[in-house]
């Protein structure tokens, strides 16, 4: 069910989608000029797949594409489009997802990376958003190219926004379509209510620690076994418990968190004020 405009809650801080430093809202003159000021850039990278009964299929790109681009804003970096198609085998089962072979996933990030390093790109900051990404990009291999150096960071690892999580949810986080996730989704987008989907309100199935650990960068089973498992999408997850207000203040931690993280790896010559503006 569409959920009436009403129930939209716009970005209320300037964290968001409508970052100013978008790869795609640049001339290639701009960014051009930019190269000559910095050679770092972000590159947030999701997935398209079910995340339970109120978490929309994009959740994870909504979720590293507005935190990267908040990010970029803060630092003045350059934030290339979201990598919205990567593996996500194990939810094949339900309807939207969109899954890639790994290799597929790693070839498509080696020549996103080449193309940008042919230019003078040569710090390349990953903000991720989905689990089963983190293996592959981890497996990139940038040595051949001269000078370029990468970092993978998960929008939800820093300390901080581990602690916020914890506070805010406790055991209720779970693995998938987490209320963190969700409520990131409802501060920069669509709000989908429980009472519209009640099978959320529903406690999910309580996950040990044991399962956690063993299904760490979303090592789940074959499509059909998942689905039948965790038959509404939620892994442990009480996705109802999101909020938008959560979302916001999950989002000003993570950027605040990742943004020294960016600076420490792109180094002291970045110059946010400088670089904020679009040039002229
Ligand atoms: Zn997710």
């Amino acid at each position: 069910m569409i959920e009436p405009a009403n129930s939209r809650v716009a970005p209320r801080v300037g964290i968001g989608r409508q970052s100013r430093m978008r790869l795609q809202d640049r001339t290639w003159r701009e960014v051009e000029d930019y190269l000559g000021t910095s050679r770092a850039i972000i590159i947030p990278s999701g997935s398209t797949e079910q995340h339970g009964p109120i978490g929309v299929i994009g959740t994870d790109s909504i979720c590293a594409e507005s935190i990267a681009g908040a990010v970029g804003d803060s630092v003045g970096a350059l934030v290339a489009p979201v990598i919205s198609f990567s593996p996500a085998p194990f939810n094949l089962s339900f309807p939207g997802t969109i899954s890639i072979p790994e290799d597929v996933f790693a070839a498509l990030v080696r020549e996103i990376i080449r193309s940008l390093h042919s230019q003078g790109f040569a710090s390349f900051y990953f903000l991720n958003g989905h689990g089963a990404n983190l293996r592959p990009l981890h497996a990139i291999d940038v040595s051949a190219l001269e000078n370029a150096r990468i970092r993978i960071r998960s929008w939800w690892e820093f300390p901080e926004t581990m602690s916020l999580r914890q506070e805010l949810y406790g055991d209720w986080e779970g693995m998938h379509a987490t209320p963190s996730e969700i409520s990131v989704t409802q501060a920069v987008g669509r709000v989908i209510s429980a009472d519209d989907a009640p099978e959320s309100l529903v406690q999910p199935e309580r996950l040990s620690q044991e399962f956690i650990r063993a299904r760490a960068g979303d090592r789940h089973g074959p499509p059909d076994e998942h689905r039948a498992r965790f038959p509404d999408g939620r892994v442990g997850s009480h996705s109802a418990l999101a909020c938008p207000d959560h979302g916001l203040e999950l989002m000003k931690t993570a950027v605040t968190e990742i943004a020294e993280d960016f600076l420490g790896f792109a180094g002291p010559t970045l110059d946010g004020e400088r670089r904020n503006g679009v040039s002229t």
